[in-house]
């Protein structure tokens, strides 16, 4: 592996990373998340981390993961250092959870989701609660409390933006009915143990961060700043999605697979010929855009 560039002088290093879910190859919405994500590391001198994200075990599809290591080393986007499962990670997940028990931060919840009514969960049963049908019922779920008040944060792309997690989503789950440790969690975790200090990804999560940023003061862990780039749209305007069968990304002609999401992301084609190219003039442009600027050091 090549030794890391030297951070940016007055500026603290970057960690960033890509996080795909093997529920099927990349399309073109996810590379357009994944470049984003590459150049923003690249233009911070940081470095790029790829983790796959398989804890939801049924939406797995075999062989998912080896077609999208495939699809980014075709089109350059070569990450640092070893590829990182959640499937190996379960010790840390259930670190995480016993912590936040511990810290009354977590409750058992019977309710069927059929039940619920859509919108924010109505904390039936959140310690105390009066409505909680029949105290009896088994635990199914685990929920997060949530915070009261609203979570404000910058995104670079968008902008401020604020979230009431506990009226506008209410407690949320973090230990699925299945068993399974849900994304929420996860995400946090990883991100906490892997030192990441930049997620750039596509606009479905933004309406996430606020959830993710209290568990990771809840943890104790640092908040890492947020990018989150548009979402390309198929005919009928809807997110293209693994769901709904996105045709996976033909890196075939890798020139033109980047030029295409490099265009999504609102930028002027670039005037290369190669893929090789392609790099140092996307980093440079992105640089212009999102860098790191002027260090403290640096400033006159
Ligand atoms: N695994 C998620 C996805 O493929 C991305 C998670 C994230 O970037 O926070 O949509």
């Amino acid at each position: 592996m090549p030794a890391p560039l030297p951070a940016i002088p007055g500026h603290a290093p970057y960690v960033g990373r890509f996080a795909p879910s093997p529920s099927g190859p990349l399309h073109a919405g996810s590379l357009v998340a994944a470049l984003a994500s590459y150049l923003d590391a690249r233009a911070h001198r940081g470095r790029w981390l790829l983790r796959i994200e398989d804890i939801d075990e049924p939406r797995t599809v075999t062989g998912a993961d080896r077609i999208i290591l495939q699809q980014l080393e075709t089109l350059g986007l070569h990450w640092d250092g070893e590829t990182v499962r959640q499937t190996q990670r379960h010790p840390l997940y259930t670190q995480a959870f016993a912590r936040l028990r511990a810290a009354g931060r977590v409750y058992g919840c019977a309710c069927m989701r059929r039940e619920l009514p859509s919108g924010p969960y109505p904390g039936t049963c959140r310690p105390g609660a009066r409505i909680r049908p029949d105290a009896q019922r088994p635990t199914r779920s685990w929920r997060f409390l949530a915070e009261p008040g609203v979570e404000t944060f910058t995104d670079r792309w968008r902008g401020p933006q604020s979230q009431d997690v506990a009226a506008e989503v209410g407690d949320f789950i973090i230990r699925r009915a299945d068993g399974l440790w849900a994304y929420q969690l996860v995400v946090v975790v990883d991100d906490g143990a892997q030192g990441v200090t930049d997620v750039v990804r596509g606009a479905d999560l933004l309406d996430s961060t606020a959830r993710q940023r209290q568990l990771a003061r809840a943890l104790d862990l640092p908040m890492p700043r947020v990018l989150h780039v548009p979402l390309i749209l198929n005919a009928t305007g809807h997110k293209l999605s693994k769901q709904n069968h996105a045709p996976a990304l033909d890196v075939s002609r890798p020139l033109a697979c980047l030029q295409a999401a490099w265009k999504a992301l609102g930028f002027e084609p670039l005037p290369v010929a190669t893929p090789h190219a392609f790099w140092p003039e996307a980093i440079t442009c992105w640089a212009r855009r999102f860098g790191p600027g002027p260090g403290p050091k640096d400033r006159a």
